[in-house]
């Protein structure tokens, strides 16, 4: 049995179900579940987004996929579905931990965060802060840290008060002075750095009662969504989805 979390599923001709999954002990795969939608027996439709499921797979010799043979929900996350700005940040963060692992790369602390980020989301409202600094946490994770101590040029710390510039190509926050060579850099207000090299020397507790301006969030927004599109060379879906509902919010 492989705990895993469902990240997308779309039919498959008549009957079947193909469905993209993260599984704690073998990382990103594709399934085939045979007769989902007839089956209620052996999936039951258990088979949705977000949800921590047991899966009994069988490798299939054609391709890379496996099929799916039975599936057990153990986490609906119902809290998750019936909210349409978590569902957005719930894709974006299993979108962001997909897309960075690649295929067949388990990774059980990635796995692990992801699961205690779904659960907090399912419970609680999540506050910007938290959104933001859990971004930039799963990115540490999967690889990516962008670094918001010191300068990645030079390697010496802001001085306090002073502008800085993110650039995703040296992948933190620079001196201004630094990346004048640099193809895009990003201002970084002395007020959203303050913010988050305080909130990451902070516990998840302590750091919920740190206020993050509009401003700073939007600025972090534009920053972890350049760094995503530098490394991937691409637009993450869920990202774009999450921005737009960012500005109906603040529009109205
Ligand atoms: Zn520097």
């Amino acid at each position: 049995v492989h705990e895993s979390i469902i990240l997308k599923k779309e039919d498959r001709g008549e009957a079947d179900e193909l469905v993209l999954f993260l599984s704690r002990d073998l990382g990103r795969l594709m399934g085939v579940a045979k007769n989902a939608r007839k089956s209620r027996v052996r999936f039951g439709g258990h088979l949705e987004p977000f949800s921590l499921v047991e899966l009994n797979l069988r490798v299939r010799k054609k391709d890379d996929l496996v099929w799916i043979d039975e599936a057990h929900v153990k986490r609906g996350f119902l809290g998750i579905r019936s909210d349409i700005r978590k569902v957005a940040v719930a894709s974006l963060f299993l979108e962001l931990a997909a897309t960075f692992l690649g295929d067949g790369n388990p990774d059980e602390a990635v796995f692990d965060f992801l699961l205690d980020f779904l659960d907090r989301l399912d419970r609680d409202a999540i506050k910007p802060i938290h959104r933001v600094m859990d971004e930039i946490r799963l990115l540490g994770l999967v690889g990516y840290q962008p670094r918001f101590d010191v300068c990645p040029v030079c390697g010496k710390e802001p001085i306090k008060g002073e502008q800085m510039m993110f650039s995703p190509e040296h992948g933190g926050a620079c001196h201004s002075t630094c990346t004048e060579e640099a193809r895009l850099r990003l201002p970084l207000a002395p007020e959203t750095l303050a913010v988050v090299r305080r909130a990451r020397e902070l516990s998840p507790e302590a750091a919920s009662r740190i206020r993050l301006s509009p401003k700073s969030e939007a600025e972090l927004d534009t920053i972890i969504s350049s760094f995503v599109r530098y490394l991937r060379g691409a637009e993450l879906h869920s990202m774009v989805f999450l921005e737009k509902l960012n500005e109906v919010r603040h529009h109205s």
